[in-house]
Parts: C-alpha cells; sequence; structure tokens
C-alpha cells in the first residue's frame, strides 16, 4: 500500500470530518486530501521520479501533513529536516539526501538561500507562508492552480513496492555524522498498526494532537490519526506551550497524542492543570527518553490511567516495545511499572554481551531488535548499515535487561555509561534517586574526568522553583539509596538542562565543557 492512500481513504469515508486544526481553523479530510493531490500533481508536473527526495524544512502546519501524503502519492521520499537547523546543517541534509525538491516556510528561507548556491541538485524550491515576501515560489499559488486544475477525483497514487523508500528520518545515532534512517512503506504501515494496537479503541469520534516537531516523532502519529480518520489538532508552529495544550486539551476534547517525558512533566506541574477539564485524555503515548518513576508515578495521579510508554529509536521508530495502559496499573508496585514493557506483536528481542552472545534474563547487555519495523539500513552508509543491523538484528546501542516475563528494562544509552573504577555506573538509576529528593526537579547524571577512577560519577541538577539545593547534603542524602560507587562525587546546581528540539535532555552538551581537549563526546 502506497502511505499516501491512507489520506485518500479517510476523505473517502469520511469527506467533511475535520482533519487537521491549526491556529482555530480546521479543514476537512476532502479539503486536505485534494491539497495533497494538488501537491502530488505538482511534483510529477515537475518531473519527479519514483524514488525522487522531497526535503520539508518548515514549522509545524496543516501542508508539512498534506506535502507528506502527497509526496508518497506522487511516488516521493519525504526528507522531513528539523526547522531549527542552521543554513550548513541545512545544506550538509540537502546534500547528503539528493533532495531534488525542497518546501520551507518563511523562517527557513534565509537558510535555504544561503545553502542554495552549493545544491546543484535542488531543483526547485517551494515556500509555504501565507502573506510573508520571497523571492521563491510560493506554495499556496502553486497549489491553487494545480487544484484548479484538477478534476476532483482523488489521484490515483503512484503504485509503490513495500520495501520503496517513504521516509529518510536523520538521526545522530551513537557516533560521528548524522545518519538517514531509510524506512519503507512497509515499516511505516507497521508501524502505524503497532500504534493502533495501543490506542485499541480509538475511532474518527477521537481528537489526536501533534504537540512535537512534525519531522519527528508527531509526523508518524499523524499515520495512526489519519488511518482511523481521526481529527488533528497541531498544537502550534513550534515549541510546546503548557498552557495552551491544556486549553487545546479542553475546548478540543483531545485523547490521543504521543509526547516525550519532559513535556509530560510540565503539564503535571502546571498551576493551570488543576482547573482545566482534562477529562478526554485516553492514551498519553510516551517514550524517546526515560521517564523517571518518580515523574511516572505523579503523572499517574493527576491524569489517571492514560499512560502508555513505547520504546524504538529512529531506527525502528517508537515500535520495539510498549508497557499498556493497563500495566501501568497492573503492575504498579511490583516493579515492572519501571519497564518499558514487552515486545510488540512480530518484534523479536535479545540482549547481547559485548562479544555478542546472548545473555539470560536479569543480566545487562546491548538490546537487539528484529522484525518488519526495522529501516531497512542508513542512506549512503554501507558500512554503519552493517554494523548497526549485523546479522539482521537492530543493534540499538542501549543497555538493557528482561526478567523472567520478557518485560524490558532499560538500563541506559551505552554511550552514557559510565566507567568508573573498572565498575559500570547507569546515569538513568542515578538520575532516578536524585529527582525523589525533594529540592531537585531535574537531574542528568554525567561522567567526568577523574585521574584515579577514569571516570567520576557528576550531577547537574535543577532546583525546584523557590528551593535551594546544597550539593554536599544532595551527595550524603542520596548515600542512603545508593552504593558508593555510584552515588554522586560532585554536583553542580543549573538553572536549566539544554534540550534538544524534541524535549530530551541534550547530555553531549552537558559533558562537553568537563570534557574540553579530552575527546570523549
Ligand atoms: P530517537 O532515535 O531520537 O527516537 O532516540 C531513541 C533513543 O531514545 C533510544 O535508543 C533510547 O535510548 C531512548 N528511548 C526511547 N524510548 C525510550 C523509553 N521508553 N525509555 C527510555 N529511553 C527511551
Amino acid at each position: 500500500m502506497n502511505t499516501g492512500d491512507l489520506l485518500t481513504n479517510a476523505a473517502r469515508s469520511y469527506p467533511d470530518h475535520p482533519a487537521f486544526i491549526f491556529e482555530g481553523e480546521s479543514r476537512t479530510y476532502a479539503e486536505s486530501c485534494a491539497r495533497a493531490d494538488a501537491w502530488a500533481r505538482a511534483l510529477l508536473a515537475g518531473g519527479l521520479q519514483r524514488g525522487d527526495r522531497v526535503a520539508l524544512y518548515l514549522r509545524n502546519c496543516p501542508e508539512f501533513l498534506e506535502t507528506l501524503y502527497g509526496t508518497w502519492k506522487a511516488g516521493g521520499v519525504v526528507v522531513p529536516l528539523n526547522a531549527t537547523f542552521t543554513a550548513d546543517e541545512l545544506a550538509w541534509h540537502l546534500a547528503d539526501s539528493g533532495a531534488t525538491v525542497l518546501l520551507t516556510d518563511a523562517e527557513g528561507l534565509p537558510a535555504v538561500a544561503k545553502a542554495r548556491p552549493d545544491l546543484p541538485g535542488l531543483a526547485r524550491v517551494v515556500c509555504h507562508d501565507p502573506g510573508a515576501a520571497r523571492p521563491e515560489l510560493p506554495a499556496d499559488e502553486l497549489l491553487d492552480q494545480t487544484l484548479a486544475a484538477q478534476s476532483g477525483e482523488p489521484l490515483v497514487s503512484v503504485d509503490v513496492a513495500e520495501n520503496d523508500l517513504a521516509w529518510i528520518a536523520y538521526t545522530s545515532g551513537t557516533t560521528g555524522r548524522p545518519k538517514g534512517a531509510m524506512l519503507t512503506h512497509r515499516v511505516l504501515i507497521y508501524q502505524c498498526l503497532t500504534t493502533l494496537a495501543d490506542v485499541e479503541r480509538m475511532d474518527q469520534t477521537h481528537v489526536g494532537m501533534h504537540a512535537a516537531p512534525l519531522s519527528h516523532g508527531s509526523g508518524h502519529n499523524s499515520l495512526a490519526f489519519t488511518m482511523k480518520a481521526c481529527t488533528q489538532v497541531i498544537h502550534q508552529r513550534w515549541g510546546f506551550d503548557t498552557a495552551l495544550f491544556l486549553e487545546q486539551v479542553e475546548r478540543y476534547r483531545v485523547a490521543a497524542m504521543f509526547l516525550v517525558p519532559t513535556q509530560i512533566k510540565m503539564i503535571v506541574e502546571h498551576p493551570d492543570l488543576p482547573n482545566r477539564d482534562v477529562s478526554s485524555l485516553q492514551w498519553i503515548c510516551y517514550g524517546g527518553a526515560p521517564m523517571y518513576r518518580e515523574d511516572q508515578k505523579r503523572a499517574l495521579k493527576a491524569l489517571g490511567p492514560v499512560l502508555v510508554q513505547c520504546f524504538g529509536q529512529t531506527e525502528s521508530p517508537m515500535s520495539g516495545t510498549v508497557l499498556t495502559r493497563d500495566e501501568h496499573s497492573l503492575h504498579d508496585g511490583d516493579g515492572r511499572e519501571r519497564s518499558v514493557g514487552r515486545v510488540r506483536v512480530g518484534i523479536e528481542l535479545k540482549i547481547l554481551d559485548p562479544e555478542g552472545n546472548e545473555v539470560p534474563p536479569g543480566e545487562a547487555g546491548e538490546i537487539c531488535l528484529r522484525g518488519p519495523t526495522l529501516m531497512a539500513g542508513y542512506w549512503n552508509r554501507p558500512e554503519a548499515t552493517a554494523e548497526t543491523l549485523a546479522g539482521g538484528w537492530l543493534h540499538t546501542g542501549d543497555v538493557g535487561m528482561v526478567d523472567s516475563h520478557g518485560y524490558l528494562f532499560i538500563l541506559d544509552r551505552l554511550k552514557d555509561l559510565i566507567i568508573s573504577g573498572g565498575l559500570n555506573v547507569y546515569p538513568h538509576e542515578i538520575e532516578d534517586v536524585l529527582i525523589t529528593h525533594p529540592a531537585v526537579s531535574e537531574a542528568c547524571v554525567i561522567g567526568v574526568p577523574h585521574e584515579k577512577w577514569g571516570e567520576a560519577v557528576h550531577a547537574v541538577v535543577v532546583p525546584v522553583e523557590g528551593a535551594t539545593v546544597d550539593p554536599a547534603e544532595l551527595i550524603s542524602w542520596s548515600g542512603q539509596y545508593l552504593a558508593g560507587y555510584k552515588k554522586p562525587k560532585s554536583v553542580d546546581v543549573v538553572d536549566a538542562l539544554p534540550k534538544t528540539t524534541y524535549g530530551k535532555v541534550a547530555k553531549r552538551e552537558v559533558r562537553a565543557p568537563y570534557w574540553a581537549g579530552l575527546g570523549r563526546n
């Protein structure tokens, strides 16, 4: 199936149902499908061939999603790029992917203008931004012309094979330059089905929300919402505004979404939460970073039994394991609520030691996954592909262990592991303890250089508003819960931790000043 047909099918079944709500305006499935078809026709008229890459470098808006589906309908491959990329980063990603068409917005145009002279392969730049002064072809004119010329009949999508590429998802991976994970139409359709298994009773009467950049996880979630013809509220063009989020949940009766743990924490701590009606919430899928037990407990208390935890990565988008809504309650207090659940249907999991041997339940090693949601490889990176997909298994770079019932526990990223005096320390375990201290709101634990032990455990913490953290007190307090070698040896107190645009703590950035000139990143 061409993934673009998810939108065609929804428009056939529910033409007048609102598809996208953005900045207070809504568009029906019939309207959005017609716009996706117009985009596809414009691409085809411009000579797009099956497998050609179309880059999307713009902030969240309905056009992002319409062009996503339209590009697939035309047989193209979408390359969503982070809208905050600098001109250099943009040029690098466009050159690497070999994109021939680029859709951007007014905010993206200056970087595009800078990058473009170095990109002879980039044949066409289209700008979406009503009213903005722009030298490039305005998307709205292009769509209006094509819309006027189209007959009203939905476009018959270009035939694609299940292993044809649909999406190149750039990830910084574990090492070096970003790499493009190649996701096929089959991967996307499977991912959509696994998401639907998590939100098992969701149908067109439910409203979904996109509260993260569409270029990452939220774009993937659109597939499941579209398959069920749900109305999709696009939170805002960029960033996350907790007060606006709560207002939108109440106004549109939002039921489902994907969030990273930091966003859930912001919602739970927001002073407006008790005054808002969030009773429509049914499924908050979360993942992408560790959820601390303390935050999880508070979220369940504040929002009710609506949490669904997913584990995966760009190379197998959030489709490795799941801890369902019911399992959050079922295992409350028995330890399994701290896990990321069990593998999904059709996925296999094994834990390998550094020599590549499978380890028994209860022992830690690298988490490896196999199944239909795995990327086809990295775009133009045969060596990295061979390494990451060695033996047909996705080597995730995450350390974890399974228990006797198959529940997976993530210990940490391999690259974040601290080796202190020859002993392995998993920062996540220490952060989990530190945030239970009444004065600590957020914690990030890293290894810092140490003459004797190689690395020493160091914590960087953000205090709870109005509270003061005393480093010496925090260190001695943590000794009640952590063995001596795990206990932080030093603590820095900061106002905020650096975060990625997706809301994850940017550990590499936290580490950098401590390792300047010493070669660890
Ligand atoms: P990304 O490729 O940006 O989606 O990041 C994937 C990484 O995020 C994984 O390799 C894990 O290290 C982390 N991650 C994803 N889901 C979870 C989860 N549920 N709990 C803890 N870490 C997670």
